[in-house]
């Protein structure tokens, strides 16, 4: 089962995917822990893990107060530099939920420690801030790269079935699925034979500003956003 949650403020997306009654969360934001406890009470399950696909600069996650609610565990990539994980996952590690599981995989390249979790039959993808729909994370700040981002999309990701879906950290459009095939195809910044040469020029000439919060969610975060 999957459920696909919104903050409206930043436009992050948080995932629900339960099996046999045990239930992982991908992503969750601290401003919806009551909304998304309540989903899962409602729904009879048991969490056992917060999986964070990077340490986020605009929101501050659910983390430490579901697992302080729950007795869950919280995951990052090894190369996050979180002091608040339980569990540290790098290439191919598993995170088990009723008799399903999803495989970690890094991408660095929009913060250097970002991982992506593929779900075991290779059927959805949830890339965080690497792979958005028709876009892509930032690569400005964090240890951002934007050729490291360009290899892990090409090298992790669009190397999984065409029809596997992804999920995204984020969308500012309304859009909330696509899939590899569509991304390889469509994908402006990185589809469509897009050199990496061609990317890094892309990413080179954004000029976006910080986020908001980056100066309170980014210490924060690397808590699993438990409070100092
Ligand atoms: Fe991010």
């Amino acid at each position: 089962m999957l459920r696909q949650l919104f903050d409206r403020a930043t436009c992050t997306y948080t995932y629900v995917l339960a099996d046999r009654g045990q239930a992982i969360i991908i992503d969750p934001v601290v401003d919806h822990a009551d909304r998304d406890t309540e989903l899962l009470q409602q729904l009879g399950l048991k969490l056992v893990a917060v999986l964070e696909t990077h340490v986020h600069a605009d929101h501050v996650t659910a983390a430490a107060t579901l697992r302080e609610r729950t007795g869950c565990q919280v995951v990052f990539g090894q190369d996050s530099g979180a002091t608040g994980a339980d569990v540290i996952v790098g290439d191919g590690d598993r995170i088990e939920f009723g008799a399903r599981y999803v495989i970690a995989r890094e991408t660095p390249g929009h913060t250097a420690g970002c991982v992506s979790y593929v779900l075991d039959d290779l059927s959805m993808a949830f890339t965080g801030d690497t792979l958005f729909i028709r876009g892509c994370g930032r690569t400005d700040f964090q240890e951002g790269d934007a050729r490291a981002l360009y290899r892990s999309v090409h090298d992790k990701i669009f190397c999984l079935p065409d029809a596997c879906r992804i999920y995204p950290g984020h969308d500012y459009k309304g859009r909330t699925v696509s899939t590899v095939g569509e991304e390889r195809q469509f994908n402006p910044r990185l589809g469509g034979g897009r050199s990496e040469t061609e990317f890094v020029a892309i990413m080179d000439s954004l000029n976006l500003s910080p986020p908001a919060k980056i100066k309170i969610a980014v210490p924060a975060n690397l808590r699993a956003g438990a409070v100092a």
